[in-house]
């Protein structure tokens, strides 16, 4: 177990999000920066596809079944890893996973290195690009987050209880009883159950959405040659390593190159198949 797991997992809370319920009303994203208090998020420049920003710690991701040609709303927000990669990384300690689940953030001492950003397997933390001293921003779900009933704000916002907030051990009871009782209608897995040693925060979902979260399937980590990450952490992967290396920002982001390498690769494939598509239309118009 590395030192940024917590002993006692029956304390561990998370939020468990069923992708099935989930009408895209957005008002997890409100009631999230309501209570965090986050300015308006106007600079859409400073906006990466999926909506998070130093400003915006979760979003609505809408993504198109191709085959049913029907769209789904995917809540994407910091999975608050069993063992995470961003508190391995950082120089300084900022980050750390408390007894209860969150993995927690300190301002106060981070230097802007951005190693987190690099280290973390689902690209969350965000830098305040539009700010003279930027830090690092994410999502809490710590005390800071909770409202009268001791949820975050975001669970309490969500008029359809598409996301709940609850222990990890019971989230998974709830998330295997709807898969056994639904046979066929939900995709058999759950995200984040074990991926990178498994997170605080899980899916369950009725089409895949593994690419929206950037959790790779047990093929795709095979693909990359790092069928370990399918169960273990990236803290875990590398711990023979760091003795040898001793910061362990480059022992963390040598475990990782492999999946930059894999969705680089996978990227330029989906880039040049857009170009071969649209290159095909325009010979088609010409006609
Ligand atoms: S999802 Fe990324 S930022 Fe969140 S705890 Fe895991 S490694 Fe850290
Ligand atoms: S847990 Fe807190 S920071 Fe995270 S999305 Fe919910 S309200 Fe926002
Ligand atoms: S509040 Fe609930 S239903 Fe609305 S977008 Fe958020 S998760 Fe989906």
């Amino acid at each position: 177990m590395s030192s940024t797991q917590t002993s006692d997992s029956s304390k561990l809370k998370g939020m468990l999000t069923d992708v099935t319920k989930c009408i895209g009303c957005e008002r997890c994203v409100e009631g999230c920066v309501k209570r965090n208090k986050l300015p308006r998020d106007f600079l859409s420049y400073f906006k990466a596809k999926d909506g998070l920003s130093g400003n915006r710690f979760t979003s609505i991701v809408k993504t198109k079944n191709e085959e049913t040609g029907k769209w789904h709303m995917v809540r994407k927000h910091c999975l608050h890893c069993l063992d995470p990669s961003c508190a391995t990384a950082c120089l300084v300690g900022a980050f750390a996973k408390s007894p209860d689940g969150a993995v927690e953030y300190d301002e106060g001492m981070c230097i802007g290195c951005r190693y987190c950003m690099l280290a973390c397997p689902f690209s969350i933390p965000r830098y305040e690009y539009n700010k003279p001293l930027p830090y690092v921003r994410k999502c809490k779900m710590n005390d800071e987050c909770r409202v009268a009933g001791g949820k975050p704000a975001c669970v309490t916002a969500c008029p359809t209880r598409a996301t709940i907030f609850d222990t990890r051990e019971n989230l998974l009871k709830i998330a295997k009883k709807r898969l056994e009782e639904n046979p066929g209608k939900y995709v058999n897995h759950i995200y984040g159950e074990h991926e990178f040693g498994g997170t605080s925060v899980m899916y369950i979902s009725d089409i895949p959405i593994g690419d929206v979260l950037d959790i790779p399937t047990k093929e795709q980590f095979e693909e990359m040659r790092l069928p370990q990450l399918a169960k273990k952490s990236v803290p875990a992967l590398v711990e023979p390593w760091v003795w040898v290396t001793p910061i362990q920002f480059f022992a963390v982001s040598a475990g990782l190159s492999g999946i930059w390498l894999y969705r680089r690769k996978r990227l330029l494939a989906q880039e040049k198949q857009a170009n071969d598509t649209s290159s095909g239309k325009e010979g088609n118009d010409g006609k």
